[in-house]
């Protein structure tokens, strides 16, 4: 069945209550619904797992949706900006037919990743709030300013908290959350399957130990059906290298959500030739993230088939970024496109540019 929700314009357009139902006699009866119900009752019909990249700029945001309508949402982008990133994030979740987000996990208190939180709260009903503890770095004035902010929300009391430590599964239904990294702390054991000897080890160098709140960013393994998405936030190039070297404790994926918005101090070959994506989505913006010497890492990488990009970065020039096709915001005027990922349970997935409007395909093997 071809995908039959209008893609593109923007999100608030697809969210207008108007629903494009395909040529398809099992899907009638949606027709005649509309707004929220229809399109999650689409959604489940589908029965994929739907990611958007929303573009908040060089933060994170990354919407999780299941066939069963459960969101989880990998941080909240920044602050400020009159709510544009918290904006973007709803337009997003709305477009998913959502109209509340059940899970907010904040991988770490920096202003990319928690800022956003106050603005989110304050347009679309939470349920839960997941991080890592406490801020670890308080000398730095921007992340005790989000750290308050967000402390202040939590206080409030309209929020369930959960802390994990590693190798806890998160409770969300319809897919399989589990901590890989939370507060400096890692998984101990290789996860089923993984534990080989990484060969990628001899190629990455040894660099000091990170004392940020990056290091302490609580890093998920998402698994739906096959498809396999790694998702460790802003975690640091040391860490990376505990975690997979000598042996790699997390085995192959699928989509690797780069670390840290491919700036060089994440992606070590350690990780990324150990995990050996088909798909590196990169969430940069124009000015932050995407190192060059970051997109020769995920490039190189034995098993890649294509690096997205939520930005073309103005540091990478025309020698790293990838081709027009992979990217969802283009040089020039920024129009806060996304990417879409859309998950099978076979393993299979496409890959969705708003920008251009095209998907690309990227069958189970
Ligand atoms: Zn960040």
């Amino acid at each position: 069945m071809t995908r039959f929700l209008r893609r593109g314009l923007n999100f608030r357009k697809a969210w207008s209550g108007v629903v494009y139902v395909a040529a398809c006699a099992s899907l009638a009866a949606i027709a005649l619904l509309s707004g929220a119900s229809a399109t999650k009752a689409a959604l489940a019909a589908q029965k994929t797992l739907r990611v958007y990249f929303v573009d908040v700029e060089g933060g994170q945001a990354t919407l999780f949706v299941t066939p069963e309508g459960q969101s989880l949402l990998i941080d909240t982008g920044w602050d400020g900006n009159s709510g544009r990133d918290a904006d973007r994030i709803v337009a997003a979740a709305k477009s998913a037919g959502l109209s509340k987000i059940d899970y907010v996990l904040i991988t770490h208190f920096h202003e990319d990743h928690v800022g956003g939180a106050p603005q989110l709260a304050a347009r679309i009903p939470i349920g839960t709030f997941i991080d890592h503890g406490e801020n670890r770095e308080s000398t730095d004035g921007p992340t005790v300013q989000g750290w308050q902010a967000y402390q202040a929300l939590l206080a409030t009391g309209k929020y369930k908290r959960i802390t994990p430590k590693p190798g806890d599964v998160l409770p969300i239904q319809g897919m399989r959350v589990e901590v890989i990294s939370a507060d400096g702390a890692l998984i101990e054991k290789p996860l089923p399957g993984a534990g080989q000897e990484n060969a990628a080890c001899k190629e990455s160098e040894t660099r000091p130990a990170d004392k940020t709140e990056n290091l302490r960013s609580l890093g998920t393994f998402i698994t739906f059906g096959k498809l396999k998405l790694l998702d460790l936030g802003d975690l640091t190039w040391d860490k990376e290298m505990e975690l997979m070297c000598p042996v790699n404790k997390l085995g192959h994926v699928d989509v690797y959500i780069v670390s840290h918005h491919g700036w060089q101090q994440s992606s070590s070959p350690a990780l990324v030739y150990g995990i050996a994506p088909r798909v590196a989505i990169m969430d940069n913006g124009a000015k932050k993230g995407g190192t060059p010497s970051t997109w020769d890492i995920i490039e190189k990488s034995p098993k890649l088939e294509n690096l997205w990009q939520v930005h073309f970065s103005d540091e990478g020039g025309a020698a790293h970024n990838v081709a027009a096709e992979f990217i969802a915001n283009p040089p020039g005027t920024d129009a806060g496109n996304y990417l879409e990922l859309i998950g099978q349970a076979d393993g299979g997935f496409d890959v969705f540019n708003s920008q251009t409007q095209e998907t690309k395909k990227y069958p189970a093997r």
